[in-house]
């Protein structure tokens, strides 16, 4: 089959910096060749596939640089849409993208509609129709939160607030000069301890929030780690079919999904989750054998949900006591499954140990209580901190290193007023973190940085 070619900014997972213009179709090499300097003599259609080139996009209208790039060429059938795919790597965030990509319109791409790269590897046979939706369904439910924050992002949300932050931090050394100045005034020093410490821990706090907000950005891109734990035989791989059944199972494009660990990605209620289903393991041998204490634990330190499962119709046991133990202190749903059997497990004892823990109890053979489970993770996960839109993402990873460090320079400035550091070196600090916190908002980038930038970004791609 054959289609005409089409484009649209895409921004890959987890690298909120970037954004890409991706071409599919039989023009996408001509298309990129119009606009792209880099390659000398060479044209993109005659390197080999799958290669990455630096460069340029110029405006073929006037001649003059729009944007400088990293274009990746892959030639078909070895390509998503099996179509010849090239993308366009802009650094420049989404000014520099929405520039690039009316360029590629320009010259004869149409805009995808969305999702149209997935319908082409399923017209093209690469991935069956279920798996096509699927993947559709993701890429709405992931957008559409994504989007907002992206949207935030683009509203100047968090530029206002580093703004503001900057602001105090500005004022606060003005006063400090001021004081400095008028050292006659009785109680001075006195006066400018207190705002100092006042004034920087305001600021503190507010950086605080901001990097609470940062987890939550992370689990908006890559989908709610959640491990399914229990017992052999509670019913833990049925639970995962249950829940990819009747939520579709995303396929994902990415590799590497591990033989021991069972990974599927699944749309619960507009709640992305990479539901990890260690059972697989415990089935074969004895977990411990298979992929070490270690590994397990790995697995389940790094995960933002836990499904706990226990058998209704079975005595609890000291192996479900450890694993309460082993999640203590993370976010945790108890299922007590096969309440079609009849009971053995003593409730009381449950409800004291999972107090603090929903508790959900189905029969996944008889298809009940899957309905409570999706309502008792879609609550755990809107209810928290996370408020309908109008919140404030940190979601990059620049800033919030960026933000990190600002924290710990009016730290440093707190401490060193309780200790009574100099004013001077006090001021170093503050000054610091102001200049940190401009760097967020591309007020006091150094050339540096974006170089750096840029590098980090062709690795990545
Ligand atoms: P896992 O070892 O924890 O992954 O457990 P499985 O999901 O493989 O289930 C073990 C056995 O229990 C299978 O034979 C399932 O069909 C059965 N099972 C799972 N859920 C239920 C349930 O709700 N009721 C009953 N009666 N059997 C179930
Ligand atoms: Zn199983």
């Amino acid at each position: 089959m054959e289609f005409d070619t089409i484009a649209a900014i895409s921004t890959p997972m987890g690298e909120g910096a970037i954004a890409i213009v991706r071409l599919s179709g039989e023009e996408a090499f001509a298309i990129a060749d119009r606009l792209f300097k880099g390659l000398g003599s060479k044209k993109l259609k005659d390197v080999p596939s799958h290669t990455i080139h630096y460069g340029h996009i110029i405006d073929p209208a006037t001649g003059e640089t729009a944007e400088e790039v990293m274009v990746s060429v892959m030639r078909g059938p070895k390509t998503f849409t099996k179509e010849d795919v090239v993308e366009i790597n802009c650094h420049g965030g989404l000014v520099s993208v929405n520039r690039v990509l009316q360029l590629v319109l320009n010259q004869g791409a149409r805009l995808a509609e969305p999702g149209e790269f997935t319908k082409r590897a399923f017209l093209n046979g690469r991935i069956d129709l279920s798996q096509a939706e699927a993947v559709i369904d993701l890429i709405r439910a992931k957008t559409d939160r994504a989007m907002n924050v992206a949207l935030n992002q683009m509203d100047g949300r968090l530029s206002r607030l580093i703004r503001k932050l900057r602001q105090e931090i500005l004022e606060t050394l003005a006063h400090v000069e001021v004081n400095i100045d008028y050292p006659e005034y009785d109680d001075v020093e006195e006066m400018t301890h207190r705002m100092l410490l006042d004034k920087s821990r305001f600021v503190l706090k507010e950086i605080e929030k901001l990097l609470q907000t940062s987890q939550q950005g992370k689990i908006l891109r890559e989908g709610l780690s959640t491990v399914i734990v229990g017992r052999p035989n509670v019913g833990k791989s049925s639970l995962l079919n249950s829940l990819v059944h009747e939520n579709k199972a995303i396929v994902t494009d990415i590799p590497g999904t591990t033989r021991d660990v069972i990974e599927e990605y699944v749309n619960v209620r507009g709640v992305p989750l990479r539901l990890l289903d260690t059972a697989g393991i415990r089935e074969t041998e004895d977990i411990v054998e298979r992929i070490g204490v270690e590994r397990s634990r790995q697995v389940l330190k790094e995960a933002d949900l836990i499904l706990l499962v226990l058998n209704y119709s079975d005595d609890f046991t000291e192996e479900d006591r450890n694993l309460f133990r082993a999640v203590e202190g993370m976010d945790v749903i108890v299922i007590v499954n096969k309440t079609d059997l009849p009971q053995k497990l003593d409730m009381g004892e449950v409800k004291e140990l999972a107090s603090q823990y929903k508790i959900v109890t189905t029969s996944l053979k008889e298809d009940e209580g899957i309905d409570e489970l999706e309502e008792a993770i879609s609550s755990l996960f809107f209810s928290g901190s996370i408020e309908a839109g109008d919140m404030t993402y940190v979601s990059n990873s620049r800033h919030i290193a960026l933000l990190n460090q600002a924290k710990n320079a009016i730290e440093e400035a707190i401490s060193g007023v309780e200790m009574g550091t100099p004013i001077d070196i006090v001021q170093i600090d503050l000054t610091r973190s102001w200049e940190l916190l401009g760097e967020i908002i591309g007020d006091s980038v150094h050339e540096s940085l974006i170089d750096q930038l840029f590098s980090q970004f062709c690795l990545g791609k």
